[in-house]
C-alpha cells in the first residue's frame, strides 16, 4: 500500500486548478494554429488569430483565459493501492480549488439551488468529481473548468436500437447546428455512446478528456470521429459563428457495452477554450 497525505493532493490540486485556467494546452493551440493554417475566410482568420493571441497574452500576465472560470469539474482515477492519510480526500480538493478561485481574479459561477436561491456560493464550490477506483498505487486527476456556453448546447438522445451510424451522425452534426455560434466555436465535441441514460453523457464528457491530437485506437469510430468532424466543418458556422471553415477542432467518441433495448447517445460540446489538465500523484 501507498500513502497519500490530503496536504500533497491539496497543493497539487492548488496548483492544476490555477495553471489549467490560464495555461491553454499545447495540444490545443497547435489545433488552433493548424486551423488558422488552412481558414480560407479572412474573418474567420482574424478570429482565430485573436483566440491564439488571448492564450499568449493569458499565460504572460498569469490571467485567466476566459472570463468564464466555469464549473470545476474533476475525475480522479485512484488506485486500490492507496491509502489516502490526513484528513478528508473530497474537503482538501474542495479548499484547493476555492483558494484558487478566491485568491485569484476568477469568476465564481456556482449557484447555491438551480431555480429557487441562485445566489453565488461566493467560492466555486462545490465542486463535481467524479471517482474511479483503479489498480495501482497512483492517483491521476484530471481539472475540467466547463464553461457554461457550452456546456448548456448538449444534449443526449435515447435511440431506437435499430438506429443506424448515419441516424446518429445527423444528431450529432444536428447539435451543432442548432448550438450555432452560442458554444463559442471552434469546438470540441465529445461523443458517448452506450451505457445507460446517465452513463452516456458521463463517457462524453469523459472524451473531453483525451488528447486532441490523439485518434481513436478503434478504426472503426476514428472513421467516425474523421467523417463528423468534416461534416461539422462544412456548417460553415466558423470561429465565434461569425462563418468559416472551422467549426470544430476536434471529434471524440467513447462507447460502451448497453441494455439490447438501449442506445444512448450523449454529446458533450465545448469550447474553444478546452481547459482541460492532470496530475499524477
Ligand atoms: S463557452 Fe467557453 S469561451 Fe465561451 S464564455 Fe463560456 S467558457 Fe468562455
Amino acid at each position: 500500500m501507498r500513502k497519500i497525505s490530503t496536504h500533497q493532493i491539496q497543493e497539487a490540486v492548488r496548483k492544476l486548478c490555477l495553471d489549467t485556467n490560464i495555461n491553454l494546452n499545447p495540444d490545443v493551440i497547435n489545433a488552433l494554429k493548424y486551423s488558422y493554417e488552412m481558414e480560407q475566410q479572412p474573418i474567420a482568420k482574424d478570429i482565430l488569430k485573436t483566440i491564439i493571441s488571448n492564450a499568449d497574452i493569458a499565460a504572460a500576465r498569469g490571467k485567466p483565459l476566459c472570463q468564464d472560470t466555469g464549473i470545476g469539474i474533476f475525475f480522479i482515477n485512484i488506485g486500490q493501492e492507496v491509502i489516502i492519510t490526513d484528513g478528508d480526500i473530497t474537503e482538501c480538493i474542495s479548499k484547493a480549488m476555492s483558494e484558487v478561485y478566491t485568491q485569484q481574479p476568477f469568476r465564481f459561477s456556482i449557484v447555491k439551488d438551480p431555480l429557487f436561491n441562485r445566489v453565488n456560493t461566493n467560492n466555486n464550490l462545490p465542486p463535481l468529481i467524479h471517482w474511479e477506483i483503479v489498480s495501482g498505487d497512483s492517483m491521476e486527476i484530471f481539472f475540467l473548468p466547463k464553461g457554461g456556453g457550452a456546456e448548456n448546447m448538449s444534449r443526449v438522445h435515447m435511440f431506437n436500437p435499430l438506429s443506424s451510424i448515419d441516424d446518429i451522425k445527423n444528431f450529432v452534426v444536428e447539435t451543432v447546428r442548432v448550438a450555432g455560434g452560442k458554444p463559442c466555436p471552434p469546438l470540441i465535441i465529445g461523443i458517448g455512446i452506450g451505457g445507460s441514460f446517465d452513463y452516456a453523457p458521463l463517457l462524453a464528457k469523459k472524451s473531453l478528456l483525451i488528447s486532441i491530437s490523439k485518434c481513436n485506437k478503434d478504426d472503426k469510430w476514428a472513421e467516425v470521429e474523421h467523417d463528423l468532424l468534416t461534416q461539422i466543418n462544412n456548417l460553415g458556422i466558423g470561429p465565434m459563428g461569425l462563418g468559416g471553415n472551422t467549426t470544430a477542432l476536434s471529434v471524440k467518441i467513447l462507447t460502451s457495452p448497453c441494455h439490447i433495448a438501449s442506445l444512448p447517445v450523449a454529446v458533450n460540446i465545448q469550447c474553444h477554450s478546452h481547459r482541460v489538465n492532470k496530475v499524477l500523484l
